[in-house]
């Protein structure tokens, strides 16, 4: 069967059976400018909110269940950046970044995590609705990179040993964003023996370092197919799988009538106290900097009706 080559809009799954590792590849294009469409936002901040929303994708591809999400929140004080929220659910990535465009100016090209994010955390939490799996991890937003924090989260917290790479760049068509994430096993692969997580097991130090050596350009060529990358990076290795490539949207849960459906839920006097001077309920989603006007008779009436 030939393979399906994707080279942007997508995520891939590596698994090397024989170093007990496996990972991930995506690369994100016209979904990122989607989704900084809806904002009017400086370079910085937009290069920042693509490497976050490749991160997400990349945490979003480990979900074991198909409606899974994933959330991505760096919760900030005393930083530029106020909040910064990035979330992935089936494929469907979404996010925003809430900040101080004055003091944002006053950080020069290049701003630390600090810088942006003040005494920042971020806290990535994974959603699985059908086990009823919830489970939060929280990592300080330290060093220089999102890449970095990511790497201790899963090193320090989760005791996996990883690598993190992200890269944005801006293009003359558009915004692309790539990034790779490949893990030591911590148990053997299914149907194996289990093998014990070992921090300085002989097979990740080379796993690491060819993981490692990918190249910020190679990460945003949207030229370069994934499984090529995947090919350039791992080809001296035994047997290296792919798995079938995901694709990625932007996507949003705030349409009206899921919003009617949500503002439907609260009693009637609550919904009676929403309603604005001109008689409609505004309903904001910051997502996608719009606010929706939602007309109180509908709510109580189905769809097919108005
Ligand atoms: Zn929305």
């Amino acid at each position: 069967m030939p393979s399906v080559s994707l080279s942007t809009d997508a995520a891939i799954g590596v698994a090397i059976p024989s170093r007990n590792a496996r990972g991930r590849i995506a690369r994100l294009g016209p979904v990122v400018d989607q989704i900084l469409a809806s904002h009017n936002y400086p370079p910085l901040i937009e290069k920042l909110l693509a490497e976050a929303l490749t991160l997400t994708a990349l945490l979003g591809a480990l979900l074991k269940e198909p409606q899974g999400q994933l959330t991505l929140q760096a919760q900030t004080e005393g930083g530029a950046i106020d909040l910064m929220v990035c979330d992935y659910l089936g494929g469907e990535l979404r996010g925003y970044v809430r900040h101080d465009t004055e003091r944002l100016a006053g950080l020069g090209q290049e701003p630390t995590l600090p810088e942006l994010f003040g005494k920042g955390y971020l806290a990535i939490t994974f959603d699985q609705p059908a086990t009823d799996e919830r489970y939060q991890g929280i990592v300080p937003l330290e060093g220089g990179s999102l890449a970095e924090a990511a790497q201790s989260y899963f090193t320090q917290s989760e005791q996996i040993p990883s690598i993190v790479r992200l890269a944005a760049e801006k293009r003359a068509d558009g915004w692309s964003a790539g990034g790779l994430l490949f893990q030591h096993l911590p148990e053997g692969e299914e149907g194996r023996d289990r093998l014990h997580t070992r921090l300085d097991h002989p097979d990740w130090p080379h796993v690491a370092a060819l993981a490692g050596s990918v190249r910020p350009d190679e990460l945003t060529d949207p030229a370069l197919p994934l499984d090529d990358l995947v090919w350039r990076l791992f080809h001296e290795e035994d047997e290296v799988r792919t798995l079938t490539p995901l694709h990625l949207a932007k996507g949003c849960r705030c349409d009206p009538d899921y919003v009617r459906s949500v503002i439907a839920r609260f009693p009637e006097d609550e919904r009676a106290a929403m309603v604005g001077e001109d008689g409609l309920i505004r309903v904001d989603c910051a997502f996608c900097s719009q606010s929706f006007p939602i007309d109180i008779d509908e709510v109580s009436r189905p769809a097919s009706e108005r």
